[in-house]
């Protein structure tokens, strides 16, 4: 039982089995589920309400789930990609060699079935994909990749992850797509964020989980060598003290929104200006990195920051557009010109989008992907452009009308024979942009997530610099590193807060 102590003193104590810093997904996957292990547990969130980057975000969520996928049809140029991994080498992926080679053995038995008419996928090509989109290397020469135990952790509970979150009550469509940089149609959707953070609140309060807004954890408290608590401060700057009987879990988040510590540990991008705009809460600071720095644990991966290709040119916000499924996206520089796989991972096509002029692209799409969508509102914003013949499009834009018909021509005719000569797109879904009217988004790179963090075991318990679990402390979220490397897929941050959200609370609960 949570009891609160001392109420006459500078400040005041409040104690619990286990303490949670962070009230978005991760935090709160953490507080159901140390509930749910019979631990009594407070949550503290900085900010007026719960939610965070979970609540902006999509709801774009990985994993294998052969029951939803068996309605995805096999496609050409997707069986031309999955025959790709035949040619790899297992003596060229570390750890991740022997998932190597039982998915080149699953890929054979597949094309041996004789029936490839519908998708192939597995937890261990959501495992190699997870590898390879993060492998990176950074200005310094240092490449990064993930660690094998948490990526395998992740992919493998993926989709237990969100039975689970459907066993709370949220609703998870049953079409799957590939959000942009997924590399894979495993994209399920739930709604968006704010029905998973409206999922696991109530399921938190139905717990007994005593949630405290604009608290804000300020230090970790150690005390012979374990974590015991957190000091924290209240919007009004009084001060009180939650003491932890058996862990504090870390769920705060990112530091997308900290321009300052991006600048600081950057070592990706050649530059990262403190103005670029960024898709995050700003909520997103940091803060766990820094109270976990300070009493030993390891930091990996800082320096691997995300830029999401496709944001508001002005305002780096996301959802101020209309496109579909990664596949369908065609994107066309100032010149009328595409310039990139648009299926690709998402630091590739901010690489590439940097490069155009202004760094500024369009996302083209016809009626088809609009359907009766409401969209009257980003029309008039500008925030996206519509017109009945491409040329008229290309006019309203300011673009090279002859380029720009001429590409959209090109582009289709290369998904009627599933092959793309210019960039090699692996995949195009048989969309072709043909059914006016027709839309363009106007878009631009923005920070958007923070790969690295404070490190983790599989239990999710914060590691420090020697390498030794730190009694008392676990973390799950953003605020860690080590799983998406040097460059996250699209759809992975949500397998992965909720995978570990779920394993930092039991393991707290459990003091394990
Ligand atoms: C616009 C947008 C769209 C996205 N869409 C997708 C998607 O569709 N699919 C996908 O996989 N990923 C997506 N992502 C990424 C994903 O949403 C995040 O990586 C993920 O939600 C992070 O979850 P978290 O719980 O670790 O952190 P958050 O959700 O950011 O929660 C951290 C919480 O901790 C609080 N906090 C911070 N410091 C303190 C402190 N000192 N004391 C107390 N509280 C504190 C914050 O206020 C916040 O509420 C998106 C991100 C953005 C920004």
């Amino acid at each position: 039982m949570v009891t609160a102590a001392g109420c006459g003193k500078r400040q005041p104590e409040k104690s619990a089995d286990v303490v949670v810093i962070g009230g978005g997904g991760a935090g709160l996957a953490a507080a159901v589920s140390a509930a749910e292990n019979g631990a009594s547990v407070i949550l503290i969130e900085k900010a007026s309400f719960l939610g965070g980057n979970t609540l902006l975000s999509g709801g774009a969520f990985n994993a294998v789930d052969p029951e939803r996928q068996k309605n995805v049809p096999m496609n050409d140029a997707l069986l031309k990609e999955l025959k790709s991994y035949l040619e790899m080498d297992e003596s060229e992926f570390g750890d991740f060699g022997p998932t190597l080679a039982t998915l080149k053995q699953q890929i054979r038995d597949y094309l041996n079935s004789g029936d490839t008419s519908v998708l192939f996928d597995s937890v261990e090509l959501h495992t190699i994909q997870t590898y390879l989109g993060g492998k990176r290397t950074d200005q310094n020469g240092y490449t990064i990749t993930g660690d094998f135990e948490l990526v395998r952790t992740m992919c493998s509970r993926a989709l237990d992850a969100i039975k689970w979150l459907e066993s709370h009550g949220l609703k998870v469509d049953d079409k799957i797509t590939t959000v942009l940089g997924a590399l894979w149609p495993r994209t399920h959707s739930t709604g968006g964020g704010k029905a998973i953070i409206d999922t696991l609140s109530s399921a938190a309060k139905k717990l007994g989980v005593e949630i405290m807004l604009e608290t804000k954890g300020t230090e970790l408290i150690v005390e012979n060598g374990r974590v015991v608590g957190v000091k924290a401060q209240k919007a009004d700057g009084s001060e009180l003290i939650l003491r932890a009987n058996k862990g504090v879990v870390l769920a705060t988040g990112g530091f997308g929104a900290n321009p300052q510590m991006r600048a600081e540990y950057n070592t990706y991008w050649p530059e990262l200006p403190l103005d670029m705009p960024t898709t995050n809460s700003p909520h997103a600071t940091g803060d766990g990195i820094v109270m976990a720095k300070a009493v030993g644990a390891d930091l990996v991966g800082m320096g691997f920051i995300q830029l999401m290709p496709s944001a508001h040119p002005k305002n780096g916000s996301l959802f101020s557009g209309v496109w579909g499924s990664a596949e369908t996206q065609v994107f066309v520089n100032k010149d009328g010109k595409r310039f990139v796989n648009e299926y690709a991972e998402r630091d590739v096509l901010a690489k590439a989008a940097l490069e155009q002029k202004d760094a500024l692209f369009f996302i083209i799409c016809d009626q088809k992907i609009v359907g009766d969508r409401d969209i009257s509102n980003m029309l008039e914003k500008g925030d996206v452009v519509k017109a009945d013949t491409l040329e008229e499009l290309a006019q309203k834009l300011g673009i090279n009308v002859e380029n720009f018909v001429a590409e959209i021509a090109k582009y289709n005719s290369y998904v009627d024979k599933q092959e793309d000569p210019d960039f090699h797109k692996p995949n195009f879904g048989n969309y072709k942009i043909d059914t006016p009217p027709f839309y363009a988004t106007p878009r631009s790179p923005a920070v958007h997530h923070t790969m690295g963090g404070v490190k983790i075991d599989t239990l999710a318990r914060v590691i420090n610099t020697e390498g030794k679990a730190i009694p008392g402390l676990y973390a799950a979220g953003e605020v860690t590193g080590g799983i998406h490397a040097g460059n996250r897929l699209g759809g992975n941050a949500l397998a992965d807060i909720i995978v570990f959200g779920r394993i930092a609370g039991e393991s707290a609960a459990k003091g394990r």
